[in-house]
């Protein structure tokens, strides 16, 4: 039985409708994540789910033997070697979406605290001082929001400052200007955000190009008695400059939900009125939280099935059309890779012909189904969807996918086995559209069986008694056939015999038919 092992706290009612819905074993510790433990408990589980505070490191990775998915219930993967998970095969998933609106919810609050001096306001009531002489704000209506980032969050944020009536300008490099109708918002430039906006909000991730994303340089450029939101990463902003610009009367004032490391001690800092921190709280809602935990059990579970995953982190993303159609691709491009590893052939390059219909992430993905399941007796790391093109550009193999048009490749999977430049073996199959597979040619035979139970592949050589000899064989040690089909290739004299059995044959028994006279290949599996 798989095992999910949840490191951090979870609902709890998400935790029993799932746990009751599926024959998993659950191991809950429910808390402030023990290292200890989880150290102890990882190499024997199958799945384990983190928030923010477990630190999944390469030690972590290392003792998860049998760890299939890391399930990281918010967003953020700072906390998980998402490179090192994927070099071991481990899939990571999140997700991003459930917080979306929490985050938004707070760099609203952030803004209109800041412009209506909340700190100041609610620090004096607390002190049974009502003087208000020094407390006017601004009105949010006709200012101008600038956002860097216009993602999930910061279009969301768009969305509700439109309320208010303010005027919102974004940059963001990374998205079409043909979104700028779609979204309602003037898509302009760093600079020009900079220079005209009365409030700035940010919503970028943190990478090596974002981090101190704002310098003292750009404060320089922003409105004297600009509003400065931060409610994305800490590290974009550097914090000197900040504290410098609020200190020089540039920035009127700051709501930062994320700071930098070094500030988390500052008192000059946290103290200063001018500043509201709040720490980390943006996806901190009983909704986000609820939500997360439903999305990130049922993520799991889903890979644990074999499903695609929603929210892959280092895996391609699948859309719900792509998604209807991935289950029976995926069973075939398995199948053709068992089949074709059952020949045991030389080769330095593989080609996977995909339908043109075929979406580029689901060709991806099946390529890294095919490789994980065609490599895996060749290496000896564990190997997955998740690293299998890593590994073979590790081995140095030629991966090509092709895209085949026209009518006559509609619904054909193939792949080619290629040995210095030559076509060692090549198998097709197809999909139906109920979902049905097929394989349909093995190299010169066309034929064609649902690759399902057991199956013995048998090429001989094309003349009188031979159908007779391998039947009566089998019949003698007690093999019952199900179905049997012969396809010949004329120019080789050779046949090629596929037999559905009944029972399943010793590995002695394969060896002893391999030695019957004319029998040129005998493959068996159990699909
Ligand atoms: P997203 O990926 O949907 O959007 C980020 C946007 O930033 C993208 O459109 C991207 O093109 C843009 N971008 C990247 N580099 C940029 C650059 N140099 N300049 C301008 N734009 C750039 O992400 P999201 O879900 O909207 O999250 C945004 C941020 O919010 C992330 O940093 C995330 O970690 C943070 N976040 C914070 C909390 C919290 O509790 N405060 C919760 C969730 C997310």
């Amino acid at each position: 039985m798989k095992k999910i092992l949840i490191a951090e706290k979870l609902d709890q009612e998400a935790i029993d409708h799932f746990k009751n819905k599926t024959n998993y074993e659950f191991i809950i510790l429910n808390g402030t994540p023990n290292r200890k433990i989880i150290l102890e408990k990882i190499g024997d589980v199958n799945a384990l789910i983190i928030r923010s505070k477990t630190i999944v490191d390469r030690e972590l990775l290392d003792a998860g033997k049998n760890l299939e998915v890391i399930g990281r219930a918010g967003v953020g993967t700072d906390n998980i070697d998402v490179d090192y998970a994927e070099k071991k095969g481990i899939l990571v998933i999140n997700a991003p979406e459930e917080s979306l609106d929490s985050v938004a919810d707070l760099a609203m609050g952030l803004i209109i605290s800041t412009c209506r001096h909340f700190k100041t306001a609610v620090n004096r009531t607390s002190e049974c001082n009502f003087n208000r002489k020094d407390l006017s704000g601004l009105e949010l209506r006709n200012k101008v929001l600038g956002i860097i980032g216009f993602g999930r969050i910061g279009r969301r944020v768009a969305h509700r400052a439109r309320a208010f009536g303010m005027k919102i300008l974004a940059y963001d490099p990374y998205i079409s200007s043909n979104l700028k109708d779609e979204l309602g918002t003037e898509l302009t430039s760093f600079e020009d955000i900079l220079r005209k906006s009365d409030v700035i909000s940010i919503h970028v991730p943190l990478n090596k190009t974002t981090f101190h994303l704002i310098k003292w340089e750009h404060f320089l450029l922003m409105k004297k008695g600009v509003y400065f939101i931060n409610t994305s990463r800490g590290g974009i902003v550097d914090s000197e400059a900040l504290l410098r610009a609020i200190n020089e009367g540039i920035v009127k004032a700051a709501g930062l939900d994320v700071i930098e490391k070094s500030l988390e001690k500052n008192e000059e800092f946290l103290k200063n009125d001018k500043i509201i921190v709040t720490p980390h709280i943006g996806a901190s809602t009983i909704d986000a939280q609820k939500n997360v935990s439903w999305r990130i059990l049922e993520g799991t579970i889903d890979v644990l099935n074999g499903l695609a995953p929603e929210f892959p982190v280092n895996f391609p993303r699948l859309d719900s059309e792509t998604k209807d159609i991935y289950t029976p691709y995926r069973q075939l491009s398995i199948n053709l890779a068992k089949l074709l590893v059952k020949l045991n052939l030389p080769f330095d390059s593989i080609i996977l012909n995909y339908p043109e219909s075929l979406p580029e992430n689901l060709r991806k993905t099946l390529t890294r189904h095919f490789l994980a399941v065609f490599l895996k007796p060749l290496v000896s790391t564990r190997i997955s969807i998740v690293n299998s093109v890593l590994i073979a550009k590790e081995r140095n193999l030629g991966i090509v996918e092709s895209v085949r048009s026209g009518k006559s490749f509609e619904n054909l999977l193939s792949v080619q086995i290629m040995d210095h430049n030559k076509v060692a073996s090549e198998i097709i199959g197809k999909v139906y559209s109920d979902g049905y597979i097929e394989i349909i040619k093995i190299n010169d035979f066309n034929i064609s069986f649902s690759p399902t139970g057991k199956i013995f592949i048998i090429k001989h050589v094309d003349k009188p008694g031979m159908i007779g000899k391998i039947t009566t064989f089998l019949g003698n040690n007690n093999i019952n056939i199900a179905e049997l089909q012969v396809a010949r290739h004329e120019k080789s004299k050779t046949q090629l015999m596929v037999l559905k059995t009944d029972q399943e044959p010793s590995d002695e028994l394969v060896n002893k038919m391999k030695s019957i006279d004319d029998i040129i290949l005998v493959i068996y599996h159990n699909f």
